[in-house]
């Protein structure tokens, strides 16, 4: 089971001309920043004559690389995507030759925090297991002026953070250094700060990626991962005998124990807090999908615990714990060449179509 890692898509706003935003997707923002601020080469041509930039916020939890670069296109193309309604979309109205010249229209960083909103709350994405992280107190201060006029506000399973950049203060000997939140965007030195007008000769001292912010995302997912399998060790603790599927309540085939595969791939373990409730793959995909326009699970609730889980949150839970049980246990694998073949028919059940595709050119 294959689940993509971390993928975002961001807003950067210009620090030398504050008007300029850039929409972008990628699977490592840390190093994307670096990219489009020069620090490291390679890519983000585009960006280059407007350097430095801040990163102002990123939507993540995509439930694939195809739908975060969808959703990337349709922030870039508000004006474009069918899947916005027209009364939605946030674009800057200039003046008639200024339309006439330009071949597409300009957002700001206002018109960007609007769009992504109203993507976030529509029909088309509403349904998603999208988190936000906000960096800029800026992008912060204009999303409460959205929340206050909006009749309504993000769905309640898209979480949302307020994660400014940070930096650590050195204080008096005897007491402890202690973090605050820098303003967002600040130039350190003889620069002006963001909003008035720099003059290009100037050297820029910022350092955008230096503390915290979009530096502490954890794009391994480490905590996730060390809580999952904390869980997990303990309600496994004497493998997966005696253990049952919570909605068809029948037990987890024992077969698969002995075979090349983890027991682990046919098991859902909630991932919401202490919740031990467990189930099959499909079976909790079936109700998942009960209640859903998509054809793949996307969102749903535990049974058990009634908490709001992302489908692809719930696949990474199968493959950390797959994986952790290839690397500790001696792997026994029977000699019986049936029972192998018995589960292979079994695994093929599970999801993977046997379809041989054949391609052309
Ligand atoms: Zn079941
Ligand atoms: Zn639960």
């Amino acid at each position: 089971m294959d689940v993509p890692s971390f993928y975002a898509c961001y807003l950067l706003k210009s620090l030398s001309f504050p008007k300029s935003v850039y929409i972008g997707s990628t699977p490592n923002p840390i190093r994307r920043l670096r990219q489009h601020n020069g620090l490291i080469s390679s890519g983000a041509s585009k960006t280059s004559k407007r350097r430095p930039w801040d990163m102002t916020m990123i939507v993540y939890g995509f439930p694939s690389k195809l739908a975060a670069l969808q959703f990337e296109w349709a922030w870039q193309h508000p004006h474009k995507t069918l899947r916005l309604p027209s009364e939605t979309r946030s674009i800057i109205r200039g003046s008639k030759s200024a339309r006439k010249r330009a071949s597409s229209p300009r957002f700001d960083l206002k018109k960007s925090a609007q769009n992504v909103f109203a993507m976030l709350t529509s029909d088309a994405w509403s349904g998603w297991p999208l988190k936000m992280k906000i960096f800029s107190q800026e992008v912060w201060i204009i999303w409460k002026q959205i929340l206050d006029k909006a009749s309504g506000g993000l769905p309640a399973h898209i979480t949302l953070e307020l994660d400014p950049r940070k930096r650590t203060v050195e204080t008096k000997e005897g007491s402890p250094a202690h973090e605050i939140p820098l303003r967002p965007g600040k130039i350190r030195e003889k620069t002006p700060l963001p909003g008035s007008p720099v003059s290009k000769t100037k050297r820029l001292i910022y350092k955008p990626d230096e503390f915290g912010g979009v530096q502490g995302i954890d794009l391994l997912a480490t905590k996730f991962t060390t809580d999952h399998l904390e869980k997990a060790e303990k309600i496994f603790d004497n493998g997966i005998e005696g253990k049952i599927c919570s909605i068809c309540l029948k037990p987890f085939s024992a077969k698969l124990l002995q075979t090349l595969t983890s027991p682990h791939e046919n098991i859902i373990l909630c991932t919401s807090g202490p919740c031990t409730h467990l189930a099959h793959v499909r079976c909790l995909a079936a109700i998942f999908l009960d209640k859903s326009k998509s054809l793949l699970p996307i969102i749903g609730f535990c049974p058990g615990c009634s908490s709001s889980l992302s489908w692809i949150d719930l696949i990474r839970g199968v493959g950390i714990r797959a994986k952790a049980s290839m690397k500790t246990k001696a792997w026994k694998i029977d000699n019986d060449l049936d029972l192998v073949l018995d589960a292979m028919d079994e695994d093929e059940d599970i999801g993977s179509s046997g379809d041989t595709s054949s391609s052309t050119g």
